[in-house]
């Protein structure tokens, strides 16, 4: 769903603890610059440092040391939704195109 140099529009800055959402503001459009597994669910990295230096997991409490401000991809929506369907159509291995059907 997620990769690099993708531009993905925040749908959730709701702040609170865990992974964060400083300096997010909804609706505004980032580029992803790294994405990883999360202990939880994928983070992505949206060019956010993390100025505490440490980041706590909201779900299971786990804490880390990092510079980059990953932040959980549930707060992210693909800014193409297009884009989004039809990596959702390759990976089902379903013709991307639409073939209208000929009108006799
Ligand atoms: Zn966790």
């Amino acid at each position: 769903m997620w990769h690099i140099d993708q531009k993905a529009v925040c749908v959730d800055d709701a702040s609170g603890g865990g992974f964060g959402a400083t300096n997010l503001e909804q609706g505004n459009v980032y580029t992803i610059f790294g994405i990883r597994k999360g202990c939880c669910e994928i983070e992505l990295d949206v060019g956010i440092p993390n100025i505490d230096g440490r980041l706590g997991c909201m779900c299971c409490g786990a804490t880390e040391s990092t510079s980059i401000g990953w932040k959980r991809a549930s707060r992210f929506r693909p800014l193409d939704p297009l884009e989004d369907q039809m990596e959702r159509l390759e990976k089902e291995g379903e013709p991307i195109e639409e073939h209208q059907p000929e009108i006799a």
